[in-house]
């Protein structure tokens, strides 16, 4: 399997060059040449089978001939084994047509575990077979950073430096991170904001001396092996609730856009997704372009389902490509004039596929309150902010076509202020977590300065 550029300058590269690549040299991302396909019989032979098995089976074909089969199984058999649910994406059922799948039962509660365990495992192949060792730099808005640290903790070949604004991630969020005692991990709260973080990581990666000097990576959701662990559980989930006989429909609560383009890969694939609705907070870019035909950057609202408070969603991009009929000089132009000005025009027969599959719905603060307190009178469940915004989103639709699956993104004790505020019950942690609160924290402070920060980086890395 080889991998294209979504800007079509850069030569075309294997799946490990193009996951430890990240971002492709001409600044666009990575997909594959062409889409592998299973068919219906394939898709219905994963009913029932574990969780593990079917990533095996999907996450090989995308590896193609570079990682062994049995590699992978075992990497997949590892990475699923640190979930705490036997199921490892389990369904709830919320109303006669709708089930929410829950994506938080790894270590750090939130979905990026379940790209992250598998990328962790991933990387240690490769750079121990290599003899190479790594640093993942990586700015967090909360949840990446913790998923991160739990992946890779105490591997050999990778150090992580984790950069996160102070004061403005949740106390659990936080504690994910700067409780690892692991040498290989640093976490750094710079004083700044998210954005400054991420201005930072993207200077660094532009230092060629820093980058070499200590092998820098990225494991943000650019990364194409993170998208690749996504598309597992629509297969999954479909299957549960009646695929491939019949068609199936998801909501997602979109930010980046990196897991709702999973769901797009498992369509292309053969699954048979009916519809699937790219659900956003007051950060609204994406559901203004399922709409309107026109991306374009909005200023960033302060929400809280903040895992989802961004306003350009990197993984547009892959879809823009796909539906401009992978024309890599139109999608360098756009996602060109997108840095340039701001915004662009979707052409009209690109929107058209993409209305074909995506339905955009953006959702209110008091629309997510009041999905909280009505999930958990209607049916018990305690959802987080970011799956409320889904299921509100849900109901907002107009054309429901059941089944319906909605992706649930954090596990409701991550964000413990904005669902007791709501609800006024306080979500329990896991036992696995549960004494979170009492371990040693460990992390520096910096001041938002890039130079400051890549010495940190380059010292840490070469002590
Ligand atoms: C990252 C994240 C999202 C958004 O996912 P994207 O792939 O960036 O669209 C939604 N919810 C939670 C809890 C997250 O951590």
């Amino acid at each position: 399997m080889r991998y294209v550029s979504t800007r079509g300058q850069a030569p075309a590269v294997g799946f490990v060059d193009a996951v430890l690549a990240g971002l492709a040299p001409d600044g666009g991302l990575y997909v594959p040449e062409t889409w592998p396909q299973l068919s219906a019989e394939e898709i219905a032979a994963f009913t029932g089978r574990p969780y593990h098995e079917v990533a095996a089976t999907i996450i090989s074909l995308f590896a193609g001939d570079e990682i062994s089969a049995e590699d992978i199984a075992e990497m997949c058999a590892e990475a699923y084994g640190t979930f705490t649910h036997a199921a490892v994406v389990p369904l709830t059922q919320i109303t006669p047509g709708a089930f929410i799948a829950e994506l938080f039962h790894g270590p750090s509660l939130a979905f990026k575990d379940v790209a992250m365990q598998l990328l962790a495992r991933l990387y240690d192949h490769v750079l121990g077979a290599q003899r190479r060792t790594q640093t993942i730099l990586c700015a967090t808005s909360g949840d990446t950073g913790g998923a991160a640290v739990e992946a890779f903790r105490g591997r050999s070949n990778v150090r992580v430096v984790a950069l996160f604004p102070e004061g403005r991630i949740s106390e659990v969020q936080r504690r994910f991170m700067t409780t690892a005692a692991e040498k290989n991990v640093a976490c750094v709260a710079v004083q700044g904001t998210f954005d400054d973080c991420q201005t930072i990581v993207k200077q660094a990666f532009q230092d060629q001396s820093l980058r070499q000097a200590v092998d820098l990576s990225g494991v943000n959701s650019i990364n194409f092996a993170r998208i690749a662990a996504q598309i597992v559980y629509y297969f999954t989930s479909a299957v549960a609730v009646g695929a491939p006989e019949r068609p199936v429909s998801f909501c997602v609560p979109s930010g980046n856009f990196g897991d709702a383009f999973a769901g797009y890969v498992a369509m292309r694939m053969g699954l048979p997704i009916r519809r699937i609705v790219a659900a956003t907070n007051a950060n609204d870019i994406l559901a203004r372009t399922f709409q309107d035909g026109r991306y374009v950057r909005g200023a960033v609202n302060f929400t809280q389902s903040p895992a989802m408070d961004i306003q350009s969603a990197s993984n547009f991009e892959r879809l823009y490509f796909e539906c401009v009929r992978r024309d890599g000089v139109e999608t360098a132009r756009a996602f060109q004039a997108f840095v340039e000005t701001g915004g662009f025009d979707v052409p009209p027969q690109a929107f058209a596929s993409m209305q074909q599959v995506f339905t955009g719905v953006s959702v209110s603060e008091a629309e997510t309150t009041r999905t909280m307190i009505a999930t958990l009178n209607e049916t018990g469940e305690l959802i987080d902010p970011h799956t409320a915004v889904a299921v509100a989103a849900l109901h907002k639709t107009a054309e429901v076509n059941e089944p319906f699956v909605v992706l649930s993104t954090a596990h409701p004790a991550k964000f413990p202020e904005a669902v007791r505020a709501a609800t006024g019950v306080t979500p329990a942690l896991p036992p696995g977590s549960a004494n979170l609160a009492d371990r040693p924290e460990r992390f520096d402070r910096l001041p938002a300065d890039a130079d400051t920060i890549k010495a940190y980086v380059r010292e840490f890395a070469l002590a």
